[in-house]
């Protein structure tokens, strides 16, 4: 496989109000554009050029500072991408639900930890609900990095993804991180989560 700049697959302004269309625009075409830029420039010519991105992140730590923070920029925005549709929001349904239910409690509990891991990573990062040995789990990185990579505190299979860093909220919402969270919860792709899910159990993750 080749490593490809995916389409947005939604229009700039079609998160509003929740997400505002310039940070859309910059977000995409600039931020994300740029990681796969550098990506695609530090990956030429090694082992990883054609190989899957999470082979390359189960050993990121003994590789360099270019493919783990632009490497996983690029992988990390995607699905960020993916988590999120113009008609999106509410809670899921069937097995993640069910899953969701079992493992805190209830979706608002399971809500309220995950815009907690959001409010609390310093800095630059992500919030990630992962897949790690069929059971879910709520966590954070800094920076570029992701379950994913071998130097993460929890290892496992991303199926959402949240960016924190200011970038992706600060036109709309300066420093208020909380509310660009609380607006996001109304853009969340819960059937791509879903399938994200299904996806990783039947991959055995
Ligand atoms: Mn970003």
């Amino acid at each position: 496989m080749s490593h490809t700049f995916p389409e947005l697959p939604y229009s700039y302004d079609s998160l509003e109000p929740y997400i505002d269309a310039k940070t859309m625009e910059v977000h995409y075409s600039k931020h994300h554009r740029t990681y796969y830029d550098k990506f695609i420039a530090a990956v030429k010519g090694t082992e990883f050029e054609s190989a899957e991105l999470a082979s390359m992140f189960s050993q990121i730590s003994q590789l360099s500072p270019a493919l783990r923070n632009n490497g996983g920029g690029f992988y990390n925005h995607v699905l960020y991408w993916n988590c999120m549709t113009p008609n999106g929001g509410g809670a899921p349904n069937g097995q993640l639900l069910e899953a969701i239910i079992e493992t805190f409690g209830s979706f608002a509990q399971f809500q309220q930890l995950f815009t907690d891991a959001a409010i609390n990573t310093f800095g630059s990062g992500f919030a990630w609900l992962i897949v790690k040995d069929g059971a879910l789990h709520v966590t954070s990185t800094s920076n570029q990095d992701n379950p994913l990579m071998d130097v993460a505190d929890i290892q496992g299979e991303p199926i959402l993804a949240l960016d924190v860093w200011e970038h992706a909220y600060y036109i709309s919402y300066q420093n208020r991180r909380p509310d660009y969270i609380e607006a996001w919860w109304n853009v969340v792709n819960w059937a791509a989560v879903s399938e994200n899910y299904a996806v990783a159990l039947a991959q055995g993750k």
